[in-house]
C-alpha cells in the first residue's frame, strides 16, 4: 500500500500525537508535527528529530497556518480536565479557531482532513453503550463546556466543510486513551493512580469510585487513527474509537494496585461537577468499517505504563 507523503500533526508533542507521529514515520511518511507546548513536551519528539523525514514546528492553531500538506490529523487541544478547566476560553479557542484554521488549510491544499473528537460529545450519556446515532447530553453551561461544546462544534465545522466544499473528512470519538508520555502531573486518572501507586500515597478516588469508563491503550488507538485516515472518502464517520471493556473506577484501582505491587490505601474525594456516571463506546460501526477493534488488554496496558512511570519517577 502507498501512503499519502506529507502529513501534519498538530499537537503531535503530547501524549497520543507523538505515538501518531512515530507510526507515520515508520510508515515512510513526512511529519510536520505542529504545537505550542501548551501540554505537549519536546521529550515526547526528541527521539525523532534526528530523522530528515520529521520536522518540528512550535505553532498555536488559533493562528492560521500556511504550509503544504496531503494529510492532517488534527489533534491539537489539552485533552485531561485539569488542563482544559485551567484556561477554558483558550480550549475553546484551540477546538472552534483551531478547527476553523486546519480546515481551511485542507480546502486550500486539498489535503484529508481527521478530527481527534471525543467521547465527551455524548456527555453524560443516557444511552449506553454509546453509539454514533446517539446526540449526548452536555451541560452547556459547566466547567466541562469549553471542552464538550468546542469539540462538538468542531465536529458541526467538519460537517460544513464537507458538505459546503466537499473537504475529504474523518471525524474520530477518542475513548479514554492511555499510555506511556501521559504526563506525570496530568490529572488524568490513569496517570494519577500510577504516579500514586509508585510512590505507594494515597490512591484518590473521586466520588464512589462506581462512575465507569472503558480504557484503550495508544497504540491501539493509534492504529485506529491510522485505518480510518485510510479509508476512501465515503467514510467520514464520526466514528467511535476506544475500547469496549468498561471498568469501575475502583476497578482500576485496585488493578493498578496489584500489577504495581503497590502499599496504597484508597481514599475518597468528592466528585467532580458534571463528572459522566458511565462511558463505553459500541464500536460496531469501527469494526464494520475499519475492520479494527482493540488488542491490548487492560493488565497488559497498565503494565507498559507502569514500566514507563517507573523509568521516568526514578
Ligand atoms: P495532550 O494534552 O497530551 O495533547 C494535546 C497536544 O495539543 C499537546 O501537545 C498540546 O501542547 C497541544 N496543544 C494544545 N493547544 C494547542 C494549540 N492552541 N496549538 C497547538 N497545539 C496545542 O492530550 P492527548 O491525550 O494526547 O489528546 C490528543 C487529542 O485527542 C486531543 O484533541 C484530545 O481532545 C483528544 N482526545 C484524547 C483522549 C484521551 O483519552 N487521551 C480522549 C478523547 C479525545
Ligand atoms: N478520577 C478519580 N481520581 C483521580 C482522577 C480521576 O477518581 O485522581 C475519576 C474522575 O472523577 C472520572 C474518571 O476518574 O470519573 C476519569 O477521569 P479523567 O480525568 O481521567 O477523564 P474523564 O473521563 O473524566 O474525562
Amino acid at each position: 500500500m502507498s501512503f499519502a507523503r506529507r502529513i501534519i500533526v498538530t499537537g503531535g508533542a503530547g501524549f497520543i500525537g507523538s505515538h501518531l507521529c512515530e507510526r507515520l514515520l515508520a510508515r515512510g511518511q513526512e511529519v510536520l508535527c505542529v504545537d505550542n507546548f501548551f501540554t505537549g513536551r519536546r521529550q515526547n519528539v526528541v527521539p525523532m528529530i534526528g530523522n530528515p523525514m520529521f520536522e518540528l514546528m512550535r505553532h498555536d492553531v488559533t493562528f492560521p497556518l500556511y504550509v503544504e500538506c496531503d494529510e492532517i490529523y488534527n489533534l491539537a487541544c489539552p485533552a485531561s480536565p485539569v488542563h482544559y478547566q485551567f484556561d477554558p476560553v483558550q480550549t475553546t479557542k484551540t477546538s472552534v479557531h483551531g478547527a476553523i484554521n486546519m480546515l481551511g488549510l485542507a480546502k486550500r491544499t486539498k489535503a484529508k482532513i481527521l478530527q481527534a473528537s471525543t467521547s465527551e460529545v455524548y456527555g453524560d450519556p443516557t444511552v449506553h453503550p454509546q453509539v454514533e446515532s446517539y446526540n449526548g447530553n452536555v451541560n452547556p453551561l459547566g466547567p466541562r463546556a469549553c471542552y464538550d461544546e468546542g469539540k462538538r462544534c468542531a465536529e458541526t465545522l467538519f460537517f460544513d466543510y464537507f458538505r459546503q466544499h466537499r473537504l475529504r473528512i474523518k471525524v474520530a470519538r477518542i475513548f479514554n486513551t492511555y499510555g506511556p508520555r501521559m504526563l506525570p502531573n496530568d490529572g488524568r486518572v490513569v496517570s494519577n493512580f500510577i504516579v500514586q501507586a509508585i510512590k505507594n500515597d494515597s490512591i484518590t478516588i473521586y466520588g464512589e469510585g462506581q462512575q465507569t469508563r472503558s480504557f484503550c491503550y495508544v497504540d491501539d488507538l493509534v492504529d485506529g487513527f491510522t485505518r480510518l485516515m485510510d479509508t476512501g472518502d465515503d467514510i467520514t464517520g464520526p466514528i467511535n474509537l476506544g475500547n469496549p471493556v468498561e471498568n469501575t473506577i475502583l476497578e482500576l484501582a485496585e488493578a493498578v494496585i496489584r500489577l504495581s505491587k503497590s502499599k496504597s490505601k484508597l481514599i475518597y474525594k468528592p466528585l467532580p461537577e458534571d463528572d459522566p456516571t458511565r462511558r463505553r463506546p459500541d464500536i460496531s460501526r469501527a469494526k464494520a468499517q475499519l475492520n479494527w477493534a482493540p488488542s491490548v488488554p487492560l493488565d497488559e496496558g497498565l503494565s507498559r505504563t507502569i514500566a514507563y512511570f517507573r523509568a521516568l519517577l526514578a
